[in-house]
């Protein structure tokens, strides 16, 4: 990537000022690197020119650019963050800094089999930076995803690590803020340097299938479109085909056999509005047979990183199996560019929008409410004081559920979650006083695990006190915090939980 290109990407979307200032950071950038190289051969600033044109082609705000870059400046030459803030401003300097942050938790966690002290607290300072402000992990994504096209060059142990943690950490993060083609990008490329023999096997293998059924495909294709026009509604149409890693995994589920796998290649129908994906959905059920058990409407129950569509999978007329995906452009857009999706070029948010000092003061949607927890676990640790590396693990990259409020308001939590973290999210009032749990209207006990769709209703007693034994029963941080503190002041006002309260609790845990 060179510096013109970056330039000429920028000037279509910025305003001339902006430009300027980034042909400006370009200038100090490329000045600091002078004479580091990266593996490869290459002047070193082709890699913070390649991060800011990937940044700019996912449509991120010029702060992010600028920062993206810089993002290498403060970790690797002799620029001081104090001179960044100077030069392009405190929001700037902020995103640098946390990047920073970000490289030197990395650096941390690539031990994470060693357990050692400064692992989890680098590991905090992750989540200080991300919680702070999100797009400092979206300028590590699109420099992990430079890192991943160029590791052919680096040393094969340094590869496979570097691999390896891309698939745990960086895949997971980027499915968590809903951005799939990042995520796929990142999985596709780690998994080729994994295990480079059964990638090359399972590329060959789809192509194969793909020859069949693309042919296959075209008919029942040309036979919906003249459905669709005949009906009047507008729409484009697509083939996806599914990425190797995920045909990895879903082989693995199916016990290697390809044969059970209907979605090697989906038809994708893009339309104007949500009454237009459900009409269409109409028609290919008017049109085919569908199966039953596959219909899914992540429209009304939406993914729990955020995404929409409607999926069936249906019969056609000569017994071939189709999966249609049907969504809007928003929700498309949504689908591929996540939390990326919410920036446009020209509109400026400082730092400050992302930085949720106040619990309740958020912009984020419900499924990007654990980046608004983590900020505030993070800012309750002690200096030298650590989360534990499950639990971080609990939090940052667990799969994620939605539960429900009786009001309907919904909530985002890890798998595994217990009624009491649902209490604990909800208020820590509400946690303090609970008494019961009732969850789709039937009582629910303290230890049952929550589901994905559970609607939750927190009993509540005045006269409730928590018990030191409900440590065991809550597994966010959040609630573990929240309730640690509620432990403490009860037992600094020399009120200890006695044997009696946690019989009770047993007692009324049991029914
Ligand atoms: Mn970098």
């Amino acid at each position: 990537m060179d510096r013109e290109s970056v330039i000429e990407a920028a000037a279509t979307h910025y305003s001339e000022n902006d430009v300027l200032e980034l042909d400006h950071a370009i200038s100090v950038a490329t000045e600091a690197h002078h004479g580091q190289k990266r593996k490869s051969g290459d002047d070193y600033i082709s890699h913070p020119l390649q991060v800011a044109a990937t940044l700019i082609d996912w449509g991120m705000d010029i702060d992010t650019v600028i920062a993206g870059v810089l993002h290498d400046t403060v970790e690797d030459t002799e620029i001081a963050l104090e001179q960044i803030e100077t030069l392009f401003g405190r929001d700037v300097a902020f995103l640098v800094d946390g990047v920073t942050k970000v490289s030197r938790a990395r650096a941390g966690m690539r031990n994470l089999d060693s357990y050692l002290p400064q692992t989890t607290d680098n590991l905090s300072k992750l989540l200080i930076a991300v919680g702070q402000d999100v797009r400092v992990i979206i300028i590590k994504l699109a420099d992990r995803l430079h890192n991943l096209m160029t590791l052919s060059k680096m040393p094969s142990d340094k590869r496979v690590k570097i691999a390896r943690e891309s698939l745990e950490v960086f895949a997971p993060m980027a499915d968590r803020l809903g951005m799939g083609r990042v995520r796929m990008q990142i999985e596709e490329l780690a998994f080729s340097y994994l295990d480079p023999a059964e990638y090359k096997k399972l590329k060959n293998l789809m192509k194969q299938r793909l020859g069949k059924s693309t042919r296959k495909l075209g008919y029942i294709r040309q036979e919906v479109e003249a459905e669709l026009k005949k009906n009047d509604i507008a729409f484009e149409m697509d083939g996806r085909v599914k990425s190797i890693y995920s045909l990895y995994k879903k082989l693995k589920k199916v016990d290697g056999n390809i044969d059970d796998i209907y979605d090697l290649m989906a038809l994708r129908i893009i339309v104007e509005s949500n009454d237009d994906c459900y009409k269409v959905l109409g028609i290919l059920h008017a049109l085919y047979q569908p199966m039953i058990a596959r219909i899914k409407d992540y429209i009304a129950v939406p993914k729990p990183n955020g995404y929409q569509s409607l999926h069936t999978t249906v019969l056609s007329k000569n017994k071939q199996i189709v999966e249609f995906q049907v969504r809007t452009k928003t929700m498309h857009e949504y689908a591929e560019r996540g939390l990326a999706a919410s920036f446009h070029y020209n509109e400026q948010k400082s730092s400050d929008s992302y930085t949720k000092k106040k619990p309740g003061a958020t912009s984020l949607p419900p499924n990007l409410q654990w980046i608004n927890e983590l900020q505030e676990v993070a800012s309750h640790l002690k200096s030298g004081e650590e989360i534990p590396r499950d639990q971080l693990f609990v939090d940052l990259f667990s799969d994620r559920i939605f539960v429900y409020s009786p009001s309907g308001d919904i909530y985002n939590l890890p798998e595994g979650a217990l009624p009491l973290d649902f209490a604990y999210r909800v208020h820590s009032d509400i946690g303090y006083h609970t008494y019961s749990f009732q969850v789709n209207g039937a009582i629910h006990s303290f230890d049952k695990p929550l589901k994905n769709g559970d609607v939750v209703e927190v009993v509540t007693r005045k006269n409730v006190k928590p018990k030191a034994d409900w440590m065991e029963l809550v597994t966010t941080s959040h609630a573990r915090d929240k309730l640690r503190s509620q432990l403490n002041k009860q037992e600094s006002g020399g009120i200890f939980a006695s044997a009696a309260d946690i019989l009770q609790g047993k007692a009324f845990r049991k029914k």
